[in-house]
């Protein structure tokens, strides 16, 4: 699977994927406790904003990356790989970082 958890941030062996939101089997638990809690008190439920809330309280120390006067040649590359995989170029990034770092 190529796709990064959406409330992890982990690459995951397996998981559930809804629109462009995967969630890893691990996370699902967590995930649907707290789409039943916005059902039973009448919220809105936004997976989006469940996943994003949900990574920023179990990741309080990521942090946001601005990558200025990045080469054309690999802003290509990587909005040529995140079409053909179907992912955000974010997610290319990420999935990319994941995989030299877990060399380490
Ligand atoms: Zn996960």
């Amino acid at each position: 699977m190529k796709y990064l958890c959406s409330v992890c941030g982990k690459i995951p062996t397996s998981g559930t994927m809804t629109g462009k939101i995967l969630i890893c089997d691990e996370c699902e638990p967590e995930i649907q406790a707290e789409i039943d809690r916005r059902e039973d008190a009448g919220e809105l439920v936004n997976m989006t904003h469940i996943t994003r809330k949900i990574f920023r309280r179990k990741n309080p120390n990521s942090i946001t990356l601005q990558i200025r006067d990045m080469p054309e040649d690999l802003q290509n590359a990587i909005k040529t790989y995140a079409c053909e995989e179907n992912i955000s170029v974010r997610e290319a990034v990420l999935i990319a970082l994941q995989n030299y770092f877990d060399k380490f």
